[in-house]
């Protein structure tokens, strides 16, 4: 998308953008060259004394070690090879130019963010298998649009921009300009001549991917790069810990170990960047800290999800009730801990009455709303601890644990009641609805059963019978109805 045009009128009148040094201008035609040979950068690397240290350094130091060291320029670029070479020096000359000369805190903040956004980037890439260099420099330049537009507009520009996520910050912009930073940093970046494979970072990184199933992508390690910058930047704040573990799972499908491996790597070369780019980061004794707390922050964001996860794997996907699956491993357990201790256990199967005809006269949509409505009033009945599940089609089954057979009867009375008072409306259909339930009860002085799948066949058989009386009631198992053999089969089979 091209950049508003007013805004495009006032940047483009701006004398005072950030500028590449010359050295870098040099490196940009390098860089946009593909003959360009080593010599080449090696020759504009010497003539910038302060760069030329930068690179023996780099070119020696764990990013790139190998086991011969180089004493020279020359002997530098060798190690790292054109292409890195290139992109290194490139990104040290920008920042030493541009930061150089802090003007404010502020803005010693921004180039704190880039340079440890470049850091994650750079460990993302090696995880993912993408160009390092390439990355290191993308996520370096990734936010220069707010340089730009800060630079253009200091006094319209909203003050707290470093405190704001990226997808808020870009909002505010857009709504006050016209465009956001990542149409402004690809524009600039493009001004200095960059090639579209680096400036480009600054547009994707901010687009989310639509679905979880995206495969990573360069784009996505540059747009989750400045959420683990901010895990060091913004150490106070616990939510960052959160997003970082939403953003590297949303973009890179990561998992919580894998977060926490980054977050540890970024706290261990934190240093080394720090040296390199001349840019205070982290206290070392604080990178630890840092490290160790968000390594359990993530942790347990983690576990939260996977507790939704559990939960949603749990539940019947139109009503919300529990599944068949979650009722049969609870009622199991919970009969074999009442057999165990003699704590009586109640089962009742409750089902609609002709609610085929429901679905014959008011529609599919109207049966299903009728569920969904049904479900609710039940569970505004029962207490934490008891379990209600959808069994099957339109039959329910409610287990309540400790409850004998008297207590349960007044919970499916009063169950049987509301649910006859209520009024479904759905469109302009209003009607009513009764349920039938059969009930049976494990170890509360009246019956007794070995086997779990019994009390269970007891209770469909006292629900069979409550068909058989007309509906609309509740029917306990006895002793003639639980040894009914040739009843229906269990429902739902
Ligand atoms: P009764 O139980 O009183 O004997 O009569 P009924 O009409 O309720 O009994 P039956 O078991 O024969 O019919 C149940 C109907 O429930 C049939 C089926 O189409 C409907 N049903 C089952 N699951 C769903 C569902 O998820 N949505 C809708 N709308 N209908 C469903
Ligand atoms: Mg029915
Ligand atoms: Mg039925």
């Amino acid at each position: 998308m091209p950049i508003h045009e007013s805004l495009l009128q006032r940047l483009q009148l701006c004398t005072s953008l950030p500028t590449p040094p010359s050295t870098a201008v040099k490196l940009i035609d390098l860089v946009n060259d593909p003959n360009t040979s080593l010599i080449q950068i090696a020759d504009c690397v010497a003539f910038d004394p302060a760069l030329a240290v930068k690179m023996l350094k780099v070119a020696n130091s764990p990013l790139y070690s190998t086991r011969r060291t180089a004493t020279n320029v020359r002997q530098a670029v060798n190690l790292m090879g054109t292409h890195a070479a290139v992109t290194v020096a490139l990104s040290f000359s920008l920042v030493r130019n541009l930061s150089g000369t802090h003007k404010n805190d502020e803005e010693l903040l921004f180039w704190k963010r880039s340079i440890l956004s470049a850091l994650a980037c750079r460990i993302l890439a090696g995880r993912f298998g993408f160009n390092p260099d390439d990355l290191l420099v993308a996520g370096l330049l990734q936010n220069i649009g707010v340089l730009a537009l800060q630079t253009t507009m200091p006094d319209e520009y909203p003050v707290d921009a470093m405190a704001l996520d990226d997808e808020a910050l870009l909002e505010a912009e857009k709504a006050k300009f016209g465009s956001g930073h990542d149409e402004v940093g690809y524009w600039l970046l493009k001004k200095w001549r960059l090639p579209d494979h680096l400036a480009l970072a600054c547009i994707a990184s901010h687009v989310a991917p639509s679905t979880g199933e995206t495969p990573p992508s360069p784009g996505g390690c540059v747009a989750v790069s400045g959420y683990f910058a901010d895990v060091f930047i913004k150490e106070k704040d616990t939510g960052a810990v959160q997003k970082v573990t939403n953003a590297a799972s949303r973009w890179l499908g990561m998992d919580a170990d894998s977060t926490a491996a980054v977050l540890e790597k970024m706290g261990g070369s934190a240093k080394e960047f720090e040296d390199l780019f001349d840019v205070p980061l982290i206290a070392v004794e604080q990178a630890e800290a840092i490290v160790d707390q968000a390594k359990e922050l993530v942790m347990i964001a983690s576990l939260g999800k996977l507790r939704e996860l559990e939960e949603k794997a749990q539940r019947d996907a139109l009503t919300g009730a529990h599944n068949r699956q979650y009722f049969d491993e609870a009622f199991n357990q919970e009969f074999a801990a009442s057999s165990r201790h003699g704590w009586p256990l109640s089962v009742a199967f409750i089902d609609i009455d002709h609610f085929k005809q429901v679905n014959d006269t008011y529609g599919h949509a109207a049966g299903d709303n009728a569920l969904v409505t049904l479900s609710r009033l039940i569970s505004t009945q029962i207490r934490n601890g008891d379990i209600f599940a959808r069994y099957g089609g339109e039959e329910f089954v409610l287990l309540l644990p400790g409850m004998d057979s008297d207590a349960a009867w007044i919970v499916l009375s009063r169950i049987r009641e509301v649910i006859a008072s209520f009024a479904h409306t759905f469109g302009d259909a209003t009607f009513n609805m009764t349920i039938s339930a059969g009930l049976a009860s494990h170890k509360d002085g009246t019956l007794t059963y070995v086997l779990p799948e019994e009390l269970l066949h007891a209770a469909d058989n006292a629900l069979y019978a409550a068909k058989h009386m007309g509906r609309n009631q509740i029917v306990r198992a006895t002793k003639e109805i639980r040894m009914v053999k040739h009843s229906l089969p269990l429902r739902g089979e």
